[in-house]
């Protein structure tokens, strides 16, 4: 918690139904203010969106930077417009310059199946499905090392390399081990492959090792990832804490969401835990142009993300406030939006959430 509780955030609500999403988010992060007393400094932002790219023939400024400037937080909506832009260029040029220049090397999502959303797993309800995905989001097999020689012929070799750092795995991993303390079952997984990936992924497990050493307190074990996928979707309740390598946990942290209901609720942070530079909040899911200028997407993700946002400041009271403010909405079927079944719009969704957050 800073100490005059006041906290300057960059709003990027980016491309379809972000921009629908957000002001969602931002209504139940107001509202949130109010009711627990702190004051917020929003400043919006007009760049890392497709329009931008269509306007400026690149996402973002060359000073985005410097633009953001010193905030406390950076609220995400999602970004990318594939008629207009390919993926690989406006997630490169956005959302990844975002992670890679802040150093934000923890991808964090929660996975817990709320009351009120359908599980697609049979017979699983709220409680059996409370974990989070920790990913490692700065390097990995997400490099843009490698080469591509005699491209079109027959002779064609592509090579992209994995890259780990002792520090970069490290500090990953301890952030995992740090989670799990603050959890009642303190038990960390790791995501591991080391039978296949000869290199990197036995270097991966010897590091658990040796981190796990440094928490006696703390249970740990690992899983390749080909059965820890089918674990998730088999036996949810197995898992505490998750840690996984980049791609790795860009898989999980997509699977684990979706075992407990919908992408359309869920966030996700990506922080720097050394606090050097800003923290990054999102929901998960994407642009959805298929829904995008509709009024029915489902702004739950964005306000969870609002949430975490809030508990990363230590407003812990007022992150609680919202949580039990979306579990309180998503109970009833006027509250949920379509993809839960339900009658609301994206707007009478956040209003009814924003509501309850004020009279929490
Ligand atoms: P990414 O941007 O990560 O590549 P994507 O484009 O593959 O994601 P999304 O944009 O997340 O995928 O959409 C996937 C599906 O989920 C779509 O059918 C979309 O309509 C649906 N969806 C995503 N977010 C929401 C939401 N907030 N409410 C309702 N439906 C959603
Ligand atoms: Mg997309």
């Amino acid at each position: 918690m800073s100490k005059d509780r006041s906290y300057k955030i960059a709003v990027i609500p980016g491309d379809g139904i972000g921009k629908e999403v957000m002001p969602e988010g931002v209504r139940a992060l107001e509202a949130a203010a109010s009711r627990f007393g702190f004051s917020l400094d929003l400043q919006w932002h007009d760049f890392a969106n497709c329009d931008y790219y269509a306007k400026h023939g690149q996402m973002m400024p060359d000073d985005w930077k410097a633009r953001i400037g010193d905030v406390d937080a950076i609220f995400f909506g999602a970004v990318g417009w594939p008629d207009t832009v390919p993926d690989h260029i406006s997630l490169w040029q956005s959302i990844l310059q975002f992670r890679r220049e802040y150093d934000q090397y923890v991808n964090l999502r929660p996975v817990r199946l709320m009351p009120g959303v359908p599980c697609p797993l049979a017979g699983r309800g709220p409680g059996d499905i409370d974990f989070w995905v920790v990913r490692e989001n700065t390097e990995g097999e997400y490099s843009s090392i490698g080469g591509h020689m005699f491209p079109g012929t027959e002779r064609e070799i592509v090579i992209q390399e994995t890259v780990m750092t002792r520090h970069g795995v490290d500090r990953v991993l301890r952030f995992a081990f740090d989670l799990a303390r603050t959890r009642d079952r303190r038990h960390v997984t790791s995501a591991t492959k080391s039978n296949g990936i000869a290199i990197t992924m036995p270097f991966w497990d010897g590091r658990v090792e040796a981190i796990g050493t440094e928490y006696p307190d703390v249970t740990h074990d690992k899983y390749h990832i080909d059965i820890l996928t089918a674990q998730f979707v088999l036996n949810p309740q197995r898992f505490d804490v998750v840690v996984a390598s980049n791609l790795f946990g860009d898989i999980l942290s997509d699977l684990g969401p979706a075992c407990a209901g919908t992408i359309g609720v869920a966030p996700s942070a990506n922080i720097n835990p050394d606090g050097t530079s800003p923290s990054l909040f999102e929901p998960v899911h994407g642009s959805a142009p298929d829904i995008a200028g509709k009024g029915i997407a489902n702004p739950v993700g964005q306000i969870w993300s609002a949430a975490m946002m809030l508990e990363h400041f230590g407003e812990d009271a007022a992150a609680a406030g919202i949580m039990a403010a979306i579990e309180a909405v998503l109970a009833t079927p006027e509250g949920r939006t379509p993809d839960l079944k339900g009658s609301a719009d994206t707007v009478t969704c956040g209003k009814a959430i924003s509501e309850a957050i004020a009279g929490a």
